[in-house]
């Protein structure tokens, strides 16, 4: 921003550039009837837009992003048994089916885990 301002006499010259430093402005150049002051402006519209860009780069940064999701589960084969009646998994206590009440024989029902058992055992 740059503002033109005239004065009539020799002290009103005086007394303007005294004035101007006075209020910050530094001394640039200086002729017997013209003087070129400057201060350094605060350019806040800057810091506005500035602002403006990071707060929709954060936005388009937390839209666009694609997360990357793993989910993991572990199957444990040695405490899953099955019905033979119906096939529904049983808990590792039940006596009889939930669903079809069929009689749970442990004996028989384990004999798949029993097996990895053994095969762990025989590799060690
Ligand atoms: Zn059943």
């Amino acid at each position: 921003m740059e503002i033109e301002v005239t004065v009539q006499s020799q002290k009103e010259f005086d007394d303007a550039i005294q004035r101007y430093i006075e209020s910050g402005y530094e001394l640039e150049s200086h002729t017997e009837d013209n003087a070129v002051l400057r201060k350094k402006g605060f350019k806040l519209w800057i810091f506005i837009v500035l602002l403006l860009f990071l707060i929709i780069g954060a936005i388009l940064y937390y839209f666009l992003s694609d997360d990357n999701v793993v989910v993991l589960k572990r199957i444990s084969n040695s405490n899953q048994y099955y019905c033979r009646e119906c096939g529904i998994s049983l808990t590792d206590d039940a006596k009889f089916c939930p669903k079809c009440g069929a009689p749970i024989n442990w004996e028989d029902e384990n004999d798949v885990s029993a097996q990895v058992t053994d095969d762990n055992a025989f590799k060690i």
